[in-house]
């Protein structure tokens, strides 16, 4: 049985969020993107209206929704500021691997505060030297007793300096490759944290990325997140819960960017015609939209088959690869339909291209999600 309708309360959680894109997150993203201030006031309201921590379980006060309600309600955010839905969702992409890996004691002490208080916390995987490469991570923490002692360099960490937590993957068997790689949750005030300092990036700038430092850190064993070895399985099961969700935030950029350049196209006059009667615009603008529909239609697949208890992985590759690219390529076009304008900070085209990118980049690369497609048809 295949259908698209949104259940009423769907319609009225895509309504609650669109709202609030509409009021809350629009009206101040260009502020935020100009200044590149944290947008603490937006936070607080998403946490009070439940738009945040969707994923924390029911024993711990969560609403643990499904990842095709919250990428209905992401789209809607990604379409009020990305930059601004990376702040409120980063969140989510740290709780999952306790979410899927914790024990009940590490959910109450970690996920259930989080529900008490607008909390963050950040997913510490990416290194100065290992990206896409996860497994060659430097990190590395060392058994001690009833203590592990962590050292090493994180880097690009998505809401560091305002988390109260990392998640951070390191090696605990240098020779075991992925295998030796190990999951904890590292508080952000313990002694050896150091956070770096906020990055100054192209795009999505109300967001806050940084370099972490660890040195000598200690962490009791009780914070260590499922057997030893067990990190890199952890960590990216993560993405399978968050790549539908990245890819909704997507769709809902694109959306944005299509939507001006229509209004747009219709207004603009050249040659005494406005420049959406010219067909050289007008199929610019039938691409965005199909290709819209496309990748929403994606999302939705990825995030229904995680949703129903089964394996989503390739799913949830060709939906962050096809709607990453997607973004891109219509916030591009977007501006190619504003023409001069279009280069230009007074309209809001520009900021959705520099947003746009970012998305080809984080949660694995484009090239990254074709290689996992690539692996998962052709080695079964
Ligand atoms: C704004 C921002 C926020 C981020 N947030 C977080 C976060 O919260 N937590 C976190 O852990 N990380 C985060 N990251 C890191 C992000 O996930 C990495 O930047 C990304 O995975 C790419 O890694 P890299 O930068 O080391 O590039 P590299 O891995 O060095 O890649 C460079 C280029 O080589 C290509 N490439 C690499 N390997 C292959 C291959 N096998 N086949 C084909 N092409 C390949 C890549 O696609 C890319 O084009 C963030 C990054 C940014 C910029």
């Amino acid at each position: 049985m295949i259908g698209f309708e949104l259940s009423e309360e769907q319609q009225q959680f895509q309504k609650l969020a669109r709202d609030f894109a509409a009021n809350e997150i629009r009206p101040v993203a260009g502020q935020h993107d100009e200044s590149g201030e944290w947008p603490l006031a937006i936070l607080e309201k998403a946490w009070e209206l439940g738009l945040m921590n969707t994923k924390i379980p029911a024993s711990c006060g969560g609403m643990e929704l499904s990842v095709l309600d919250t990428a209905i309600m992401e789209e809607e955010i990604g379409w009020g500021c990305t930059g601004i839905a990376t702040a409120i969702t980063a969140n989510t992409l740290a709780q999952v691997p306790v979410v899927v890996a914790g024990t009940p004691e590490q959910h109450q002490k970690w996920l259930a505060p989080m529900m008490e208080a607008p909390l963050m916390c950040s997913y510490a995987v990416t290194e100065p030297g290992a990206g896409s490469d996860v497994a060659g991570a430097k990190t590395v923490a060392v058994k001690k007793g009833d203590k592990y002692i962590l050292n090493g360099q994180k880097m690009w960490i998505t809401g560091a300096g305002h988390a109260s937590w990392f998640f951070v993957l390191a090696k605990t068997d240098a020779d075991a490759g992925h295998r030796g790689m190990t999951g904890f949750i590292v508080p952000a005030d313990a002694p050896g944290v150091t956070i770096g300092k906020k990055e100054n990036n192209m795009g999505q700038r109300a967001s806050d990325t940084r370099g972490i430092t660890f040195e000598d850190v200690e962490i009791p064993e009780e914070n260590r997140l499922g057997e030893e070895g067990k990190g890199f399985l952890i960590a990216m099961k993560a993405f399978d819960y968050t790549r539908p969700l990245v890819a909704a935030t997507c769709v809902g950029l694109g959306r944005a960017a299509m939507e001006h350049a229509i209004a747009y196209a219709k207004e603009r006059n050249a040659f005494g015609r406005s420049i959406g009667d010219f067909q050289g615009v007008s199929f610019m603008i039938a691409d965005m939209a199909s290709d819209i529909e496309a990748a929403r239609m994606l999302v939705w697949k990825s995030a229904y088959e995680i949703d129903q208890g089964r394996r989503n992985t390739l799913y949830a590759a060709y939906a962050k690869r096809f709607a990453a690219d997607t973004c891109m390529r219509v916030a591009t076009d977007a501006v190619q339909v504003f023409g001069g304008n279009g280069f230009n900070k007074e309209y809001p085209v520009e900021k959705l291209m520099r947003d746009a990118k970012i998305m080809q980049i984080y949660e694995g690369t484009s090239q990254i999600q074709r290689v996992i497609i690539g692996r998962e048809l052709l080695n079964g």
